[in-house]
């Protein structure tokens, strides 16, 4: 199976329903004009990805005749964006069998969305993932450099979207990652490290089982590896990039939803395309606050329009800390707080 763009929404070749004659469905014995307006007979299916207007979307999840059927969207849905991770309702042929195609007909409340801005290299708003309640996000130790700032930006994303985010740093059989760990030492964030020989498979599984995790990550940095040893199946490609276009990876260009399966249980793997910039543009910095519960508590007391950046006067969250109201570790909270801001702030 190949999802090759994700991002069909300005697609003008895109299909729908009414470019595909349906077979008749043998198990429909009411009238089609009666049925569509209502959708009384729509079912929910998880969208596992894309490929250039076709739906990839699971139904019957969980159930003994789960199955992966195609689906296209429906015209009311042209305009909105529909993406892996969504619960959507569909109708028609929803057996699965080779040929048929099912139509989606809307979309289920999101818990999350991420999304990320237009910015420099892209000036569309993109919706990235639906109903993801992890990101893990992936860094090299070595080859390439890991940057704090990109993994601040991934961080900012997730706790926007109120996402919980996780940090693995592959290729420690490189570079020695605690300098580069130091950035983070005030998050509450669980670290995995990740070597050549030593892939922390069932802890990362752990953390897995019961939700919905994306993957995000530039590439290069072992973040195919890292999905291939959780979900053989995934079967990512890895290793030939393109370091000028990022390219060169088909299988790996848009964004996949896999069913992790391990000791502990099951969850959602999702894979996202090399994420190369994180546009940050609609991110609320309250939302960000919100994530240091403490800290944010203590800017009750900020004067208002209060940035909580070190030159900040009469900062409440700054004044608490320093007169250690907030305990020995929130020192290196505020610093990553600020440091976070200071990201969105540019
Ligand atoms: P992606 O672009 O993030 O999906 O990265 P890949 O999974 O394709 O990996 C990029 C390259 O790094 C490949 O050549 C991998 O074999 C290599 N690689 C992945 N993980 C490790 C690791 O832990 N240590 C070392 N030394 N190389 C790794
Ligand atoms: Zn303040």
């Amino acid at each position: 199976m190949s999802w090759l763009s994700d991002d069909d929404e300005d697609d003008e070749q895109e299909l729908d329903e009414s470019d595909f004659r349906a077979r008749p469905n043998p198990k429909a014995n009411r009238p089609r004009t009666k049925r569509r307006p209502a959708h009384a007979d729509a079912r929910i299916a998880r969208v596992l990805g894309v490929d250039r207007g076709r739906y990839a979307v699971l139904i019957d999840e969980d159930e003994a005749d789960e199955r992966a059927i195609t689906a296209t969207r429906a015209r009311e849905l042209r305009k909105q964006p529909i993406v892996t991770g969504d619960r959507v309702r569909v109708v028609g042929d929803t057996s699965g069998d080779e040929g048929t195609l099912s139509r989606m007909v809307g979309i289920e409340p999101r818990a999350t969305l991420l999304r990320r801005s237009a910015d420099d290299t892209d000036q569309v708003e993109r919706v990235i993932v639906a109903n993801a309640d992890q990101m893990l996000v992936v860094v090299a130790a070595a080859d390439p450099e890991p940057r704090a700032r990109l993994v601040d930006r991934y961080l900012i994303a997730a706790l926007d979207a109120r996402i919980r985010p996780l940090l693995v740093v592959t290729k420690t059989d490189l570079a020695d990652p605690s300098e580069f760990l130091g950035h983070f030492a005030g998050l509450d964030l669980e670290v995995f490290t990740s070597a050549q020989t030593e892939m922390p498979v069932d802890r990362i599984g752990v953390a897995l089982v019961g939700h919905s995790t994306v993957f995000v990550g530039h590439s290069g940095v072992g973040k195919s590896t890292l999905v291939n040893a959780l979900v053989p199946s995934a079967m990512r490609a890895t290793g030939h990039v393109n370091d000028v276009t990022g390219r060169g990876r088909h299988t790996s260009s848009s964004t996949i939803s896999y069913r992790y399966r391990g000791p502990a249980g099951a969850g959602w793997v999702i894979d996202t395309p090399g994420v190369r910039s994180f546009g940050l543009g609609h991110v609320d910095p309250a939302n960000v606050l919100g994530a240091f519960t403490d800290l944010a508590e203590a800017a009750a007391d900020c004067p208002r329009g209060c940035t909580h950046l070190p030159d900040a006067p009469d900062c409440a969250i700054i004044e608490a800390v320093a007169e250690g109201r907030l305990g020995p570790s929130a020192p290196a909270r505020l610093d990553s707080l600020q440091r976070l801001l200071t990201t969105f702030a540019r």
